[in-house]
């Protein structure tokens, strides 16, 4: 791309000035539409996400077989949906706002194989790969008990094929132990904020860590270019694959099927929001897709991202999507947040997902320990710091009263709303690590 103007970039959209400021800040935006209009942008509809469905179905008997955790849901990877009433007035209190409605947390931050909402997108990534393969070979037909991928032929069969990706740590931890459980040779591309316990667990599955002194755009550009030297290599491409986002969309239909059977009710007179932290934004993007193809302009769904890495935030508000980089504009993309330090968006999901996404904001690192504390005092549940970025999303909801009003949420609509905030991530990290994430909190 051509050198930015900052000068021109900060006078046509004030809001940056804020943003390079590294100051907290909200953005609602004005340009929503329904999502009849939207759904031609995103390129994908109900029955992609119904295939995505379906071969997770498939898959469930071999993963009941390969990870016997999963035997209690029957193979499916999902996670449970929480009130946190006691959480919900310490918000109240902290900054003195009343958050009507009801607050509930979706524990991604638990899913069985990789404790990360990675364990949606990447696994069904790899899974779909395997599925290829496969059947390309002749070795399998969908028709099958996919349980006999568990065994020493099938293995066999992977290992002739290697997986590579680039990756903060959450995603390699999902790519990495799917892949490596399969028989695949699977490299994974780790940059500088990734987690030294998250590197050693894969290389305990057998996977090969390459470590990069830089961020998660060189780890991934690095890895891209090693697959491209082997044919025998499939590269997850987290920036631009619409197989992840669709693995992560049927988060949407399951979600329903939850609510439904906790009888809460989502339509026009019963909103429902949901926070969402954001990286390179797939795994969000992916969500929020699948909510709105399950609820249809009823959800609500805004974006949360670290203040030193407002990457989506950046990319959408200018429209410049994955031609700016937070770096481009003098923000470090250094944040204890690991899951979202990403300096660069998702050009394709930026594109596809605007017109559908309410809002983003922002929020320091101190601030998503102090809700990590908070959590975990009054609620016992223990995330890593990414998964606490949505946290703070009802009280910037309730606090914006211009934004209620040009939506039309009157009091009683707000009076039925539910908050639901995406955990994404923590059910993994060691004794160790939390006890000092908890003590920064302090
Ligand atoms: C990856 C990740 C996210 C964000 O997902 P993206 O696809 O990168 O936007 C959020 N939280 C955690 C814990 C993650 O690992």
């Amino acid at each position: 791309m051509t050198t930015l103007d900052i000068q021109k970039l900060t006078t046509d959209f004030p809001l940056l000035n804020k943003m390079i400021a590294l100051e907290e800040l909200s953005w609602f935006n004005p340009n929503i539409t329904s999502l009849e209009e939207a759904l031609p942008y995103v390129g994908l509809g109900e029955n992609d996400i119904e295939d995505a469905s379906q071969r997770l179905s498939r898959f469930a008997p071999y993963l009941v077989k390969a990870f016997p955790e999963t035997a209690v849901t029957n193979g499916i990877i999902e996670s449970e949906l929480v009130d946190i009433n006691l959480m919900k007035t310490s918000l109240e209190q902290q900054f003195d706002t009343p958050i009507t409605g009801r607050l509930m947390l979706k524990k991604d931050s638990h899913l069985p194989i990789s404790g990360s909402i990675k364990a949606r997108g990447g696994i069904y990534e790899v899974l779909t790969h395997a599925e290829k393969l496969a059947i390309q070979a002749g070795l399998l037909s969908e028709s099958d008990d996919y349980s006999k991928l568990f065994s020493e032929e099938f293995k066999q069969f992977f290992s002739q094929y290697s997986i590579a990706v680039g990756s903060t740590g959450n995603l390699g931890m999902s790519i990495g132990i799917m892949s490596a459980k399969l028989g695949f040779a699977v490299s994974v591309h780790m940059s500088a904020d990734a987690r030294q316990w998250k590197k050693n667990k894969l290389r305990e599955h057998g996977v090969n860590v390459v470590e990069y002194e830089q961020d998660y755009g060189v780890a991934v550009e690095q890895g891209r270019k090693e697959a491209e030297k082997d044919p025998m290599c499939f590269f997850i491409d987290d920036e631009n694959s619409q197989t992840l986002f669709l693995g992560y969309s049927v988060a949407g239909q399951r979600l329903k099927k939850q609510f439904e059977e906790q009888g809460i009710i989502v339509d026009e007179n019963h909103p429902l929001f949901v926070y969402l932290p954001c990286g390179v934004g797939g795994g969000p993007g992916g969500v929020a897709f699948g909510l709105k193809m399950a609820f249809g302009d009823h959800v609500h769904c805004i974006f949360a991202e670290p203040t030193h890495s407002p990457c989506m935030l950046l990319g959408v508000h200018t429209g410049l999507h994955d031609e700016v980089s937070v770096q481009e504009i003098g923000i470090d993309n250094i944040t204890a947040a690991d899951g979202l330090a990403v300096g660069r968006a998702s050009g394709f999901v930026g594109r596809a997902m605007e017109r559908l996404l309410d809002g983003y904001y922002t929020m320091t690192d101190e601030a998503m320990y102090q809700q990590l504390g908070l959590l975990n005092q009054h609620e016992g549940i223990k995330l890593e710091p990414s998964a606490l970025a949505g946290m703070v999303g009802p009280v910037v909801v309730s606090q914006d009263q211009p934004y209620q009003t040009r939506m039309q949420f009157d009091d009683l609509k707000m009076q039925n709303a539910v908050h639901l905030v995406w955990a994404t991530g923590g059910g993994m990290v060691p004794e160790a690590e939390m006890a000092s994430y908890l003590a920064k909190s302090k």
